[in-house]
């Protein structure tokens, strides 16, 4: 029997449901009375599993979302006349409706323009001479995206030479790790470990993602920089992100960290995107960026992209004039992929002129 296909199963790796890990600790964690507000042992028990995963003593809160998660640091980084420099397609800049500025109380968002959604010092460094002394914001942090939003993945020695360069400037450096877990997964294979791609590299901060990666509402707020996490719980509280019932949180982290499911999940929509691409590539379109973690961003002709979106299927241009984003989750199906893939395949077939490269089109959105 053949599973019928998921229609949006591509369009963003949050339409995926709750993984079963984190179900069933849900259910679990549904027994009897606690204390509330975080001073509960599940909840304790969960902040030490985050110190062992990484290696290191850390402190550790959790939010309901990413939005807050990146805001709520950026706004312990920084004061309302302080600049955050970041990638011109981050999700900082684009995607939170201002939240960075509003909770720094107006500091300036600086997105800076780079291949492959991935910033170098190089990229960075004219930024310093933007302006003149106090009629321009004073430069205080460094927001990375760890998976990228254009599915590409820092190196430890990228992350190095990248905290170097801020710390030497006096710049603290956030990591929005919305995909951190594909990100790690696809790092393991190279030997590295998620304490190679924090704090032994120098990041501050990081905003660990739970949604993405198939909990239920929580990220968790990582502080490496112990001395930026001051009265860190305050902010949280007053932006209405403390859950009161924190342990339903606590025990979602807990059942994908202790038996790494967050790894398998975060390997599996890897894969998946690896298979979705293969099979995209042999159909003769073009991939716009290389497929290091779960998200395939193609070339596709607007015929095609009718076709597949007359058959049901969701996904969101992303780059571009016929830059697709296509993203898969630890819930996509080899049934999902090959369902796309034959409809794809139908769609070349039945629309004859297929992309055509085009040397030196602007591959990224700016
Ligand atoms: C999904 C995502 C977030 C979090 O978004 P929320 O909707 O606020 O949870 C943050 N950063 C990136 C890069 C994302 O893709």
């Amino acid at each position: 029997m053949t599973a019928r296909p998921d229609h949006f199963a591509f369009a963003s790796d949050n339409t995926a449901g709750v993984c079963p890990e984190a179900l069933a600790a849900l259910a679990a964690a549904n027994a009897g009375c606690l204390p509330s507000y975080g001073d509960d042992a599940p909840t304790a028990a969960a902040k030490k599993l985050f110190a062992d995963l990484f290696e290191t003593d850390c402190d550790v809160f959790f939010v309901f979302n990413g939005t807050a998660a990146n805001a709520l640091v950026l706004g312990a980084f920084c004061q309302r006349h302080h600049g955050i420099l970041c990638h011109a397609m981050s999700h900082v800049d684009n995607d939170e409706c201002g939240a960075p500025e509003f909770f720094t109380g107006g500091a300036k968002v600086l997105p800076v323009d780079a291949p492959l959604a991935k910033l170098r010092p190089a990229d960075l460094e004219p930024l310093l001479r933007r302006g003149h002394g106090v009629h321009f914001p004073k430069i205080r942090a460094l927001s990375l995206t760890q998976s990228t939003e254009l599915g590409t993945v820092y190196t430890p020695g990228e992350l190095r030479a990248l905290c170097d360069w801020a710390h030497a400037h006096g710049l603290a450096v956030h990591v929005d790790g919305a995909r951190f877990a594909n990100a790690a997964a696809a790092s393991r294979a190279a030997g590295h470990s998620p304490a190679d791609l924090t704090w032994r590299a120098g990041v501050d901060a990081l905003c660990f993602g739970g949604t993405k990666n198939g909990l239920l509402t929580t990220e968790a707020v990582v502080f490496f920089n112990r001395e930026l996490a001051r009265e860190f719980d305050y902010r949280v509280k007053q932006s209405g992100q403390l859950a009161s019932k924190m342990r339903f949180a606590s025990a979602q982290w807990s059942a994908v960290l202790r038996d790494g499911a967050w790894l398998r999940h975060g390997a599996h929509a890897n894969r998946q995107a690896q298979a979705l691409a293969g099979g995209l590539r042999d159909l003769g379109f073009k991939l716009v960026a290389p497929v290091e973690v779960n998200g395939v961003f193609v070339e596709l002709p607007p015929a095609v992209v009718a076709a597949l979106e007359a058959r049901g299927w969701h996904f969101y241009k992303f780059v571009g004039e016929h830059g697709y984003r296509l993203m898969c989750s630890w819930a996509t199906r080899d049934a999902d992929v090959a369902a796309f893939l034959a409809d794809a395949r139908a769609a070349v077939g039945s629309s004859v002129p297929k992309p055509t490269p085009r040397p030196g089109k602007k591959k990224a959105r700016g």
